[in-house]
């Protein structure tokens, strides 16, 4: 039996994906073999890697003069690779709204000097600062966001003004969740443990102009983006199985009605949590509202027993991995593209059930 899947990642795909890579588990369209046993290099994998990126270009609308790489290393491969590509005048811009942007952050320091521009670590990133008027370095190479925070369930919901500066953004946890206008970045990645397919993969899409031979001495070349560019992610034995899963699910989002028609969906599973989060007496969300994520949404009760004990009985009903990341507590509801909306109203029904159950009357 399945269960309904919170978890924030690696998180919940597509049934019906799964079910058609179960079919094709043993002979994909007549090749007799699966596409874990095929060569990167055959004709057939070439069609899977070709229409993967193209319905990905499709679902996104990505301009001519961006390049989408498949690469591999998770998420966080990129914290490395992008100062180490990049960093032209060794200074970046980061602003950190979560655990997830610090991190790139030190790991820019390694390569240059990273400026923390902006934080919301004061009040446990519970919030996204106003970016209208940052102090951006005048010779900031970028400047480096976490679009959707997952851990703390925030999100941007205007870009920063950068001042000209490239914009590069981690949207690995919002990846495909809406609509967005990829010219207004430089370099947009993510991991797609969370919205998309296996761990492991990560896309990169990047304006043409950022991928060059002027790398910062010592990078190794499986981390620059040129040598993927020029190789149309096929330098070495791409994640093959990860981009065969990612290209099905562009596939499944491109029949749900494409990025406008998901965002819609989104904001409608969302609504219905938020909108009991509000009523509720016993559970409460714990970010700004206007800032508050349509992917992740972190909530509690107040007592930690009582977060443990929902978890717990939660689980049990079939409602599993709610428990909240080990820096917050609590619980958190991730609710990715591939969550349906039954998942969430009888998560709400349930914990409209545990409110009255834990409440005196
Ligand atoms: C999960 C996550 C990462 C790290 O992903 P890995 O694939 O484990 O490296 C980075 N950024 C964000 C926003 C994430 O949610």
């Amino acid at each position: 039996m399945r269960v309904y899947n919170f978890s924030a990642g690696p998180a919940v795909l597509p049934e019906e994906v799964l079910q058609e890579a179960a079919a094709e588990m043993l002979d994909y369209q007549g090749s007799g073999m699966s596409v874990m046993e095929m060569s990167h290099r055959s004709k057939v994998y070439d069609r899977i890697i070709k229409e993967a990126e193209a319905d990905l270009r499709e679902l996104m609308q990505i301009p001519d003069n961006y390049k989408v790489l498949f690469l591999q290393g998770g998420a966080s491969s990129q914290f490395a690779m992008i100062p180490m590509n990049l960093m032209k005048n060794k200074v970046a811009d980061y602003i950190v709204t979560g655990q997830w942007a610090k991190k790139a952050y030190q790991e820019a320091a390694v390569y240059g000097k990273a400026n923390k521009i902006a934080s919301s670590e004061d009040e446990t990133f519970s919030y996204i600062p106003d970016c209208s008027d940052l102090p951006i370095s005048e010779d900031a190479d970028y400047v480096y966001i976490c679009e959707n925070n997952t851990i703390y369930g925030t999100k941007f919901k205007t870009l920063p003004n950068t001042k000209g500066k490239t914009l590069v953004a981690d949207v690995s946890s919002c990846f495909l969740s809406e609509p967005v206008d990829v010219s207004k970045y430089g370099l947009i990645y993510g991991g797609v443990q969370k919205n998309i397919g296996p761990a492991g993969v990560v896309i990169v899409i990047i304006r043409e102009d950022l991928i060059t031979e002027d790398v910062l001495p010592g990078t190794p070349t499986m981390f620059r983006y040129k040598i993927h560019a020029d190789n149309e992610s096929l330098y070495n034995t791409p994640p093959a199985y990860g981009i065969y899963i990612c290209g099905k699910v562009f596939k499944w989002l491109k029949k749900q009605g494409g990025l406008e028609a998901m965002k819609e969906y989104n904001e409608k599973k969302a609504k219905i949590l938020y909108d009991y989060l509000d009523e509720s007496s016993l559970f409460r969300g714990t970010v700004r509202k206007e800032d508050r994520s349509l992917m992740n949404v972190p909530f509690v009760t107040g007592s930690e027993e009582l977060d443990a004990e929902f978890v717990k009985e939660a689980a049990a009903a079939g409602f599993v991995n709610l428990k909240g990341h080990r820096s917050v507590g609590g619980m958190r509801a991730s609710i990715y593209n591939a969550m349906p909306i039954e998942g969430v109203e009888k998560l709400v029904a349930f914990m409209k059930e545990f409110e009255k159950n834990h409440t005196e009357a």
